[in-house]
């Protein structure tokens, strides 16, 4: 296979590589499966086991599978067009199976369950009529090897029962890589890894959210607009890492003091946005107050921080998310402006029914 690519490019190479897209989660699904020496281990060594009990054959097989295995993934990081190579590679696993389960006594062998170990740790991996021609070319070696297999002294059960364990454990690891690394790359779509605070992708989805039920319970959605008060003098000053520190404590003061229905949110370096459901102006300028004063009440990685703070309450189904923050934010810069370390709430949005917040500040 070539490995340019361009309109020189073979047919088959380019069916094998896909789009960018197959070829972004081909990666990612190499990613996942980069330590997968436990499955090679539980197949090799079952395989090392049938050889004992049928004959030593099998053992240059399982040399040969090793050699596959450590071969792909080292051309992986060499090569390009590494989707091509693990193709290449899950035939080769495949015919290697085949030929074990050929030399093992066919449809009586032990290892005949093993072949959907491949198949099914690459089910994610490569993109469907791919998928497809590997899951169909697996079946055709199997029933192949079953058929044209001599005939032999069947394994005895306790061996059918180790290979049931091994492909138990194979099946196991492969599922739980899979899903688990989904479940990582989705957290790190919605949470901000510094501070473990959601980000901003999160805050549109729960506003909708929040939005369609306050205006079916005709309530309110508070927001606060946060940002610490001179923070980039803290950078200056005490260094970045502090700084980070500074913002991971900050985190944990805020999450301290909301309840679990009042979600704080990072929407930008020192910047944080806090979605109070079903608080009037009023409540969300008493929660925004209690919030400036946690901070200003104890340092947070023993230096002394405050935060300005702009307070708007939409009612439920007419203020957009974009309306809310533009307030906020208006309000945060009124703050700023007035001296920091303060909470001033949102002038009313034209056209909305909210009213001013007394005692705030405006
Ligand atoms: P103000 O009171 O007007 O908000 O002043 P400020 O210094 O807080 O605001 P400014 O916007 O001038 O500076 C924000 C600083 O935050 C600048 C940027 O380097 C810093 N920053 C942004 N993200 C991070 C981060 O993740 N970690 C650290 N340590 N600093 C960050
Ligand atoms: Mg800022
Ligand atoms: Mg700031």
């Amino acid at each position: 296979m070539t490995a340019r690519s361009g309109p020189t490019e073979g047919a088959l190479s380019r069916w094998l590589r896909g789009d960018l897209a197959d070829r972004a989660r081909y990666a990612d699904m190499h990613t996942r499966f980069r330590n997968a020496q436990p499955i090679g281990a539980l197949v090799g060594g079952t395989t090392l086991l049938v050889s004992w009990w049928h004959g030593p054959e099998l053992v240059g097989l399982v040399v040969l599978g090793g050699l596959t295995m450590i071969g792909g993934v080292r051309l992986h990081s060499r090569l390009p067009h590494a989707e091509a190579i693990g193709a290449v590679a899950f035939l080769l696993l495949e015919l290697n199976a085949a030929a074990a389960v050929l030399l093992s006594g066919g449809a009586t062998s032990p290892l005949l369950p093993l072949m959907a170990v491949p198949v099914f740790s690459q089910a994610v991996a490569f993109r469907l009529p791919l998928f497809v021609t590997g899951m169909l070319t697996s079946m055709v070696l199997a029933v192949l090897a079953v058929v044209l297999a001599p005939p032999a002294v069947p394994a005895p059960d306790w061996l059918h029962v180790v290979a049931y364990l091994a492909l138990l454990g194979c099946l196991a690891l492969a599922g739980h890589w899979l899903l688990s690394a989904d479940l990582h790359s989705r957290d790190e779509a919605v949470v901000d890894p510094m501070t473990g605070l959601y980000n901003r992708v999160t805050l549109n989805a729960r506003f909708d959210d929040l939005q369609r039920r306050a205006a079916d319970a005709g309530t309110c959605v508070g927001l606060v607009m946060l940002d610490v008060d001179h923070f980039k003098q803290i950078n200056d000053e005490h260094g970045h890492d502090r700084g980070d520190l500074v913002l991971q404590e900050l985190a944990d003061r805020l999450r301290r003091e909301l309840r679990v229905s009042d979600i704080a949110y990072r929407i930008g370096g020192e910047e944080f946005v806090v979605l109070l459901p079903g608080r009037d102006a009023s409540g969300t300028l008493q929660v925004a107050e209690r919030l400036r004063r946690a901070v200003q009440g104890e340092p947070l990685s023993d230096l002394p921080v405050t935060l300005s703070a702009g307070v708007v309450s939409g009612v439920g189904g007419i203020d957009s998310l974009a309306d809310l923050l533009r307030a906020a934010d208006g309000a945060l810069y009124r703050a700023k402006r007035g001296g920091r370390n303060q909470v001033v709430a949102a002038e009313p949005v034209p056209g909305s029914p909210r009213q001013p917040v007394p005692g705030a500040h405006t």
